[in-house]
């Protein structure tokens, strides 16, 4: 059980970052949740899953593009036992035409957030004696796709900090890993399907198998809440020595 830990996750009053949330609160953890708005819907969240699942739940407003905003985040969370690296952007443009605003923002995102929040929290896990930190990087953090260069970039950076923090930390009871998933059910995908449909005229089955699922072997997607149980594993005695490495939640994807 989690118990008596905190977690600190990453954008997560939506998608991925909800499921880990969730399922780490499932798991008896607190909760830090974050993202970059400051609304009542999103301290609702905070207190419908801490009544959920009798846990302290609170959410704090930080913009992960922010260096100083990101080590506040952690600073602010009092203790920090579990830090799940999820927030992220994306971004799709040929090299030559990638705005340097849109590449500037993915790298700041996706992979300098990484930096800030692990430096931050790694003093506070060292003074408890006990840290789990999960990089939520993907698929892309193993191979590539065309038009995705900043966003393979920052993942490939992710899963490559990941390896040297868990080098770094090798000798504590501290664990760094990379979770990669592939194509994931969430809110902003699945509101891509309709429009989808329509582009290609294609049912909704047909479309989620050959065209989004083109690359996932398995032709389904991944949950959130399958995100967050794999997150949960990680964080759980069992995997005490799995350090420094990915684990692909990617039905197969990688193997191609
Ligand atoms: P999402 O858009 O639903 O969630 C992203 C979260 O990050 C949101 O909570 C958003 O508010 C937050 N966020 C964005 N910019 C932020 C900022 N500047 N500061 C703080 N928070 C910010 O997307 P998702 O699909 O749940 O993605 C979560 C992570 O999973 C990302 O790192 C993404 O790259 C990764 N991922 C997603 C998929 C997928 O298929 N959905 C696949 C592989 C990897």
């Amino acid at each position: 059980s989690l118990r008596g830990k905190t977690a600190v996750v990453t954008g997560s009053n939506s998608g991925i970052g909800l499921g880990v949330a969730r399922e780490l609160a499932r798991a008896g953890a607190d909760l830090v949740l974050n993202s970059l708005t400051e609304r009542d819907e999103d301290h609702a969240l905070a207190e419908a899953i801490s009544t959920e699942f009798d846990v302290v739940a609170k959410y704090v407003k930080a913009d992960m593009s922010v260096g100083e905003e990101c080590r506040s985040l952690i600073e602010s969370a009092g203790s920090c036992d579990i830090l799940v690296n999820n927030a992220g952007i994306q971004h799709v443009a040929p090299i030559d035409e990638f705005p340097r605003d849109k590449w500037d923002a993915i790298i700041a995102i996706n992979l300098n957030s990484v930096f800030h929040t692990t430096a931050a929290a790694l003093p506070m896990m060292r003074a408890k004696g006990w840290g789990r930190i999960v990089n939520v990087a993907s698929a892309h953090g193993l191979t590539a796709s065309p038009y995705k260069s900043a966003y393979v970039a920052a993942k490939h950076g992710v899963v490559g900090m990941t390896k040297a923090v868990a080098l770094e930390t090798a000798q504590e009871p501290i664990t760094c890993n990379a979770v990669c998933p592939g194509y994931v059910l969430t809110p902003l995908v699945e509101a891509q399907i309709p429009d989808t449909m329509k582009e290609y005229g294609m049912d909704r089955e047909t479309v989620i198998k050959e065209v989004m699922l083109a690359r996932q072997p398995s032709k389904e997607f991944a949950t959130v809440e399958q995100l967050g149980g794999t997150v949960a594993f990680l964080c759980s005695s069992a995997a005490t020595q799995i350090t420094g490495t990915t684990l692909s939640v990617d039905g197969g994807w990688t193997a191609l």
